[in-house]
């Protein structure tokens, strides 16, 4: 069967995705390049905001509407917060559930036997895609779900209660996918300072993955602030551990978070932020911002969005609140209006803009380890380690690169060749 998969919402889902097609290729099927080649279409679906839902349901109807013989397969969060809604959609064959995708293969081959391989739908040793150039960066989740209860997040009544994959089965991932030639490992989960394996952290497994891998760097994702293992930054001076976290804030204004049901004031964030860029020079500090939280007043926004600025973050993901149906914010007082929210966004996406550029500027001259992903038009776009968008003229050779970051050009650094 040609299986066609397409991803929405998180790195975590998009982690999942990846497992799943070398799930399917393992199983004897291939990866189609696009629908019209496809026969199965495989949605990886995400509610964390009411756009997110539509745009899940739509992609799901709209393969099944331009392709009748299309079979399709909706999956994940989506799947999870509105299960009855999503069964009944136009065109979806067949629901698997965030417990059961890790079987969803093996549910594949339950639902339309004819499609099975011969032999296949067992279990499978899992291959690693050879690295083609533009395709350097694979995902691994270690862990899933969440035992927080943030007063706006979905995430528990979608993904359970957080649980982790063994340390060894990790390694035995990134080191598969170093040895198959990827040049950088994104390590992903719900929230990955949350990992534990019995006596291994995350500090732990960090550790271990330098040491038992060739993977020739590694990035982590989400980390919640009030659970940032020191320990870790020993690991940011191996130079594979890529200067960069990512810390969701989500407000700047102590009060928002403390209905936000968040165990942090912005005072703590401000204090990990400052300790992390005493010891890691040129650190990127990423961040996720909420706007518009019931009750948020015009004094917390300003309050959070001078926090935000005072906070120079490399990157800010700001989104809009939007109510999820079976969360304590959702019946909270004070939901704002939207046309305030639009207007709060707006601000909120034009500081974030200035701070990118702000953080971009202030590392012009350093040198940095960029890896080359894709070539568009004449140009090469890449990654610094530490979360910089760099891009060059072509030719450039496959792989890392260590480069000096010049001017900003086109929504990226000028990446400069360094005299030998
Ligand atoms: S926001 Fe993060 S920490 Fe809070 S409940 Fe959701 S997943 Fe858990």
């Amino acid at each position: 069967m040609r299986v066609f998969l397409t991803n929405l919402g998180c790195k975590l889902n998009q982690a999942e995705l990846e497992a799943l097609s070398r799930r399917f290729v393992a199983a004897g099927h291939t990866i189609a390049g696009s629908l019209d080649e496809a026969d199965l279409h495989v949605v990886n679906s995400c509610t964390v905001t009411h756009m997110a839902a539509r745009d899940s349901r739509k992609v799901a109807r709209r393969g099944a509407r331009l392709y009748p013989a299309l079979k399709t397969v909706l999956t994940g969060c989506y799947v999870a917060a509105e299960p009855e809604r999503a069964a009944a959609l136009a065109g979806v064959d067949l629901i698997v559930s965030n417990r059961d995708k890790e079987r969803l293969v093996e549910r594949v081959h339950e639902a339309f036997p004819a499609e099975a391989p011969l032999g296949g739908g067992g279990p499978v040793e899992i291959p690693y895609v050879p690295l083609e150039f533009g395709n350097s960066r694979a995902l691994v989740k270690i862990e899933d779900g969440c035992n927080m209860r943030c007063s706006f997040c979905i995430i528990p009544a979608t993904r359970g209660s957080q649980r982790s994959r063994p340390a060894d089965e990790v390694i035995a991932d990134v080191r598969g996918l170093a040895d198959g030639g990827f040049h950088e490992v994104v390590i992903t989960g719900v929230q990955i300072s949350a990992y534990r394996d019995g006596e291994v952290r995350l500090a732990d497994l960090v550790g271990r993955l330098l040491a038992e891998t060739r993977a020739p760097r590694l990035r982590l994702t989400s980390i919640a602030p009030w659970q940032f293992d020191r320990r870790l930054l020993g690991h940011f001076r191996s130079g594979r551990l890529c200067r960069h976290v990512h810390l969701s804030l989500q407000s700047g204004c102590s009060d928002t978070l403390e209905r936000m049901r968040r165990p942090y004031s912005s005072a703590d964030f401000a204090g990990l932020v400052a300790e992390l860029r005493g010891a890691v020079p040129g650190i990127a500090i990423t961040t996720d911002v909420i706007v518009g939280f019931p009750g948020e007043s015009e004094a917390e926004f300003e309050r959070s969005l001078a926090f935000v600025e005072a906070m120079g973050f490399a990157r800010v993901h700001a989104f809009p609140y939007s109510p999820r149906e079976g969360t304590e914010a959702a019946s909270l007082p004070g939901q704002i209006d939207h046309g305030v929210k639009r207007e709060r966004m707006k601000r909120m996406l034009e500081l974030a803009e200035r701070g990118q550029a702000d953080f971009w500027s202030s590392q012009r001259g350093e040198r940095v380890r960029v890896l080359w992903e894709q070539p568009k038009r004449d140009r090469w776009w890449g990654t610094s380690d530490n979360y910089i968008r760099v891009v060059r003229r072509g030719p450039v050779r496959p792989g890392l690169q260590e480069v000096r970051l010049g001017r900003i050009v086109d929504g990226a650094v000028l990446a400069e060749e360094i005299a030998a």
